[in-house]
């Protein structure tokens, strides 16, 4: 099961990611994940990288192709897996298409107006990744991961002049990729404008023939 997953930043793709993965027995490829462990890294290319995600700006296609190819290669894709933030733009989609066939891409959909307010709330776990937002889904004990009591901290890029620029690339950019998948039949759609709980029920209506 190959499945994309598209929407604005800070639309839920990375919360949905986590939770379907756990039903479909899939890796979560984010794409932004692998991006901020080689910042982390502080090699040439991660301090490159950080500077893109610092301007909300979108890396360079041939690097996140090849980054892609070689994550998709590992062991643990073999059954297949999430793709959480790529595609984002029609060079990267039509690179995929050469490189393997796609199953589904769920559309998460939320109006720009949610985005802003969600994303300056938005807090990750450093150690295993888990989202929080301290309006909807506030951790129990503040600052610390309620799965593993690790630090709770908020990306670089979470602020609100980032946020507008990456909203405005999303529309430019990755939009255009709804019409794609859907003229090749294979999009589905799920409001996510809701709570976590209406969200995810949507989530998992839209993937109903998938999740079974
Ligand atoms: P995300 O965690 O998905 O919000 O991604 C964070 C940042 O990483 C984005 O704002 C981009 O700078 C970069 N990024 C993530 N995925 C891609 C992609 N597929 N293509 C280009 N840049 C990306």
């Amino acid at each position: 099961m190959k499945l994309i997953l598209l929407g604005p930043p800070g639309g839920g793709k990375g919360t949905q990611a986590k939770r379907i993965l756990t039903k479909l027995r899939i890796p979560q490829i984010s794409t932004g994940d692998l991006l901020r462990a080689e910042a982390a890294s502080g090699s040439a290319l991660g301090k490159k990288l950080k500077e893109y995600m610092d301007m909300g700006k979108l890396g360079p296609d041939d690097l996140i192709i090849q980054i892609i190819k070689n994550r998709i290669s590992e062991p643990d894709c073999a059954k297949g897996y999430i793709f959480d933030g790529f595609p984002r733009t029609m060079p990267q989609a039509l690179a995929l298409d050469t490189i393997t066939k796609v199953d589904v891409a769920l559309n998460i959909m939320v109006p720009d107006s949610e985005i802003i307010g969600r994303l300056t709330t938005r807090r990750t776990c450093k150690d295993c990744g888990a989202i929080y937002n301290l309006k909807s889904i506030p951790p129990k004990v503040a600052g610390k991961c309620d799965k593993c009591g690790a630090h709770l901290f908020q990306r670089d890029d979470d602020n609100e002049k980032t946020v507008m620029n990456r909203l405005k690339i999303y529309h430019e950019q990755t939009a255009p990729l709804i019409e794609f998948y859907r003229k090749k039949g294979i999009l589905v759609e799920a409001d996510c404008s809701g709570t976590l709980e209406q969200n995810s029920a949507l989530v998992d209506k839209a993937l109903e023939k998938w999740l079974k």
